[in-house]
């Protein structure tokens, strides 16, 4: 059975989910990623696969990709006749692959080589694709902002509308799960919205790993190429954007050509934006001049989401799935008390519901049937039944009263504010049912339960310090 859930599972979250998937959006001509020479190589190759060896030897052996420029793709052909015979004889199968290779669909316009005229002569030869990695889900519009994340959000706006002009590098550090790479994307996408600049971005495994590829001879046995398309890569563009940097390990000379991409683009007064999960003085591996460097430009943390921002997160999830069904309040509360520290977790969580329901043949979704979705889900131990002897003692040693005064009937406000509490977290966190609570304070009726549970909520509006107070007692619960 629960192979079968998490199956069913894995299938929706592929609809449920398109954040996971990883985009190289292929965006721009540019100066980086790859050259003509290789693109015609690799079209070359899979025409040869389809077309008969005779006619690949008198049509396309002797051709050149001379250059690409507004969506029209120029080769150069041996003879007049290639022109009309490529043209009506092969275009859809030549269109079909040089899509496949380059992402974009161009038309073909075939020249002799004395008819190049001297404005296309001009273009550079490496004309190439810009690859950019960017996630176009990740946007500044789906970014909710509260005030754990809300100084990242402006600083990162500022960066984004003018690259390289302040804060520079941007350094955001946070804990997994908080928006940074969100952050970092949203930047590169506004910026190459808004104007022409080159962004890349990139993990620091895969600058390490272009790093290493240097190495690698070619089959005349130099890398001389590796080098000049690595710098390429990393220098001929705008905006740079290292993925959670604390992966850069301690290989000195990646340190080294990391610390030498940082000085020549700083150099050019070009924007860095670096993340990690930790500050720069905690980034142990890192060489004391990267880790000075990073503290030129400005240095900014992400916190954990507090309640607000998680159930505002939850809202716009929610809407952005489109369901039809309906999502309601007290299961969007059972999910922001349980995912406190994580929104990659939390945006789990909604999902897992949702599949649940639709599993469920449509069932509505209720508060019971998230608990039950998610039981194994948040911490396996969360919500058990003893659970709620569990948060008794931790509020009433927290406010230092008995379990017994909170069980008991006792009115005065010391114990009748942490009673509420207590039982506001039973049902929220725990998704403890109503009547159930009442039974374990003492056979308190379910509308007595409700009514602390509704004062609480409303209270938490306005009162912070009940709330981090609340925080600390559900990060207890073992
Ligand atoms: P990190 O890089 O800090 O580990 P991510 O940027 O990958 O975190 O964020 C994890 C998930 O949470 C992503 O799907 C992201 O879209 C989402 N997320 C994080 N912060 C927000 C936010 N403020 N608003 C909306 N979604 C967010
Ligand atoms: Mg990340």
């Amino acid at each position: 059975m629960n192979y079968f859930f998490s199956t069913i599972f894995s299938f929706f979250a592929l609809f449920l989910k398109p954040f996971s998937v990883k985009y190289s959006c292929l965006l721009k001509w540019g100066d980086i990623g790859m050259d003509l020479k290789s693109i015609w190589t690799t079209f070359l190759a899979k025409i040869e696969e389809q077309v008969a060896p005779a006619s690949y030897d008198v049509w396309f052996k002797d051709t050149i990709l001379h250059n690409i420029e507004d969506n029209i793709a120029y080769i150069i052909v041996p003879m007049e006749i290639h022109k009309t015979h490529l043209e009506e004889n092969y275009n859809n199968i030549m269109q079909e692959i040089f899509t496949d290779i380059t992402g974009s669909i161009f038309t073909f316009k075939y020249l002799l080589d004395e008819e190049i005229t001297s404005e296309i002569k001009e273009e550079p030869k490496t004309n190439v694709i810009m690859e950019t990695n960017l996630n176009p889900q990740y946007t500044f519009e789906n970014f909710v902002v509260g005030e754990s994340n809300k100084f990242a959000r402006a600083t990162s706006l500022a960066v984004a509308e003018k690259p390289g002009f302040m804060y520079n590098p941007l350094f955001i550090y946070g804990n997994s799960g908080l928006g940074k790479t969100h952050l970092m994307h949203a930047i590169g996408n506004y910026i190459i919205k808004n104007s022409n600049k080159r962004v890349l971005y990139v993990t620091s495994e895969k600058f390490v790993s272009d790093f290493i590829g240097i190495n690698k001879k070619n089959s005349e046995g130099n890398n001389f190429d590796n080098v000049e398309i690595f710098k390429r890569k990393y220098r001929d563009i705008d905006v740079l954007m290292i993925d959670d940097i604390q992966y850069l390990g301690n290989a000195n000379q990646t340190q080294q050509e990391f610390f030498n991409t940082f000085n020549d683009l700083y150099g050019n007064n070009k924007q860095i934006i670096i993340s990690s999960d930790r500050s720069p003085d905690d980034l142990k591996l890192l060489e004391d001049r990267l880790r000075t460097r990073f503290n030129w430009g400005l240095t900014i943390d992400i916190l954990p989401p507090d309640f607000k921002l998680r159930m505002d997160i939850i809202d716009k999830k929610v809407e952005s799935h489109g369901l039809n069904i309906d999502f309601p309040q007290d299961v969007k509360e059972f999910i922001a008390s349980n995912c406190t520290s994580d929104i990659r977790k939390l945006e789990g969580a909604i999902t897992r519901v949702v599949a649940y329901a639709t599993m469920m043949s449509g069932s509505n979704i209720t508060l019971d049937l998230a608990v039950e979705a998610l039981k194994d889900y948040f911490t396996k131990s969360i919500i058990s039944k003893n659970k709620i002897n569990q948060v008794q003692q931790l509020v009433a040693n927290h406010y230092n009263i008995s379990v017994e005064d909170l069980k008991g009937k006792k009115r005065s406000a010391n114990i009748k504010s942490p009673r509420q509490i207590a039982m506001y977290i039973c049902r929220t966190v725990l998704g403890e049912s109503l009547p159930k609570i009442g039974n374990e304070f003492g056979g308190k009726d379910h509308t007595t339960v409700m009514h602390s549970v509704e004062k609480i909520k409303q209270e938490l509006k306005t009162n912070e310090i009940l709330e981090m107070e609340i925080t600390k007692i559900v990060n207890q619960i073992k």
